[in-house]
């Protein structure tokens, strides 16, 4: 590789993640069209500026919320928190770049270009303010089935035996579609989620053949994961999914033990080969399963070796931080061990390097992959629909029913409703306001915050693991790119 000084490495936030919850709402971010990111995106986001900043005219500055941090030989990182989640590592040369410049100025060069695409650079009145736009995504959560074939040790979901009819599926298709048109999204994304979907396989069918016809019909984007514990996933199931441009989302806790430890099977043995069969023949038919792991008190200290697992096997995944089920023992890890583990992820990291960026799955609903001012999309652009077709507003407030998939507009009763958890802006949380990370974070999950301390205007209970790992996760990746 010839190498052209001066130098800018850049690595961009993985678009591929995927997680139990609704994607968070994001702002501006600045894509790339240099072959780097990801295109198969998992979580929605924001509408990105293709062509090239700079943009505007006027002052282009380094902003004060820059994050520089000294690398070996002369080398610096620069990240801007609150603009793209682009990390890069710049030579001595490329540091000693003007620390400003107006727009339009015959002598811009192509370092400054792609400066200000990594928003590195910002126009002037952006340092006040972070623009945003709205999302362009509405996910809905279909809960195709109470049944499950696991017992895990931290579900949140209701059972029992009621399956979701393909009459109640297609009408919460045309209701996610309703809403959309509403409200001027250009994406659906639905999530076939349980209880365990794969026992409801053919509704899982008949409402995605539904949707894809509705999506074609209306003009309007669908994106579709099955989320699944791996366990009655057939080859003919997977085959279908492949086909049919549905990803899949697997649960995976961790290697052996970890893993059965807090999933185990209806009848008491664990899961975990079971699981990793269906990985491996998931990949075979050509499926690249993400891997959601969940984070508890019992596998925290093992999460290096399910990491290793997904990266030998090219997997993306992240990492789900448990939330306490009222009437179910604790499970949450305190930060402390919680920051030692991904302590530990992180001289992983030093190590052996991945051969790709894994920063973005690490740390629960902290998201880089643009500014968001909300941990999620709950009561802005997300509807969860149960078996019978009612609609709350988080998968984990299911009983919370706020509309059904027959009212006109169920995203605008999600909207105007005071039941349930809400779900703030980050600048509306304590101590949040002036947070380096705050459009990272967004204060993370509001309904942990409010089963922990009743209140969600607060900082995350993850906080301090929050502020402790994300500097060393940014030098991390700086370093991974050298
Ligand atoms: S919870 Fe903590 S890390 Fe997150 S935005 Fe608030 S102060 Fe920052
Ligand atoms: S409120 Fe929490 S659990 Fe519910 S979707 Fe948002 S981040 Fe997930």
């Amino acid at each position: 590789m010839k190498i052209e000084f001066p130098f800018l490495l850049v690595s961009y936030p993985d678009r591929t993640r995927e997680s139990d919850c609704a994607c968070a709402e994001q702002g501006v971010f600045f894509s790339t069209s240099d072959g780097f990111s990801e295109s198969d995106c998992a979580c929605a986001v924001g509408e990105g500026l293709d062509a090239p900043p700079p943009s505007a005219a006027g002052r282009w500055v380094l902003p004060p919320t820059l994050y520089r941090v000294p690398l070996p030989n002369g080398r610096q990182l620069v990240f801007n928190p609150v603009r793209s989640g682009a990390v890069a590592v710049l030579d001595k040369g490329a540091s000693a770049h003007p620390r400003s410049f107006t727009y339009p100025y015959p002598s811009t060069g192509p370092l400054s270009r792609r400066l200000a695409a990594l928003g590195i650079l910002v126009p002037q009145e952006e340092t006040r303010r972070t623009p945003f736009l709205p999302p362009p995504t509405l996910t809905a959560w279909l809960h195709l089935t109470t049944r499950c074939n696991l017992r895990c040790a931290y579900c949140y979901a209701p059972r029992g035996g009621i399956d979701m009819s393909p009459d109640v599926g297609r009408a919460a298709v045309d209701a996610a579609f309703r809403s959309a048109l509403a409200h001027g999204f250009t994406v659906v994304k639905i999530k076939y989620a349980g209880g365990e979907p794969t026992l409801n396989f053919s509704t899982v069918q008949a409402v995605h053949t539904y949707a894809q016809q509705r999506a074609i019909r209306l003009g309007i984007g669908l994106d579709a994961v099955l989320l699944s514990n791996g366990v009655a996933l057939t080859p003919s199931m997977l085959e279908w999914l492949q086909e049919e441009e549905v990803r899949l989302a697997i649960s995976l806790d961790g290697m052996g033990p970890a893993h059965d430890r807090q999933r185990p099977r209806a009848e008491g043995k664990g899961s975990f080969e079971i699981v990793v069969a269906t990985v491996d023949r998931a990949r075979a038919v050509g499926l690249l399963p993400h891997l959601s792991v969940t984070v508890t008190r019992h596998n925290v200290d093992r999460l290096p070796e399910v990491i290793a697992f997904a990266l030998d096997r090219g997997l993306t995944f992240n990492l789900n931080f448990v939330r306490p089920v009222p009437g179910t023992p604790d499970l949450m890890p305190s930060a402390k061990r919680l920051i030692a583990a991904l302590r530990a992820v992180v001289k992983m990291m030093e190590q052996h390097p991945p051969h790709r960026r894994i920063i973005d799955g690490l740390l629960d609903r902290c998201d880089l992959t643009g500014p968001h001012r909300y941990p999620c999309g709950v009561g802005h652009s997300y509807l969860v629909v149960d078996p019978r077709g009612a609609v709350a507003r988080c998968h984990m407030e299911m009983h919370t029913r706020v509309s059904t998939v027959w009212e006109e507009d169920p995203l605008e009763a999600v909207r105007a409703t005071e039941v349930g958890v809400r779900n703030l802006p980050v600048e509306a949380k304590d101590g949040c306001r002036n947070c380096l990370w705050r459009y990272i974070c967004a204060g993370s999950c509001p309904l942990l915050a409010r089963r922990l301390v009743g209140r969600e205007d607060v900082r995350s209970p993850y906080c301090e693991v929050y502020r402790t790992i994300l500097p060393e996760l940014v030098r991390a990746e700086g370093m991974r790119l050298l």
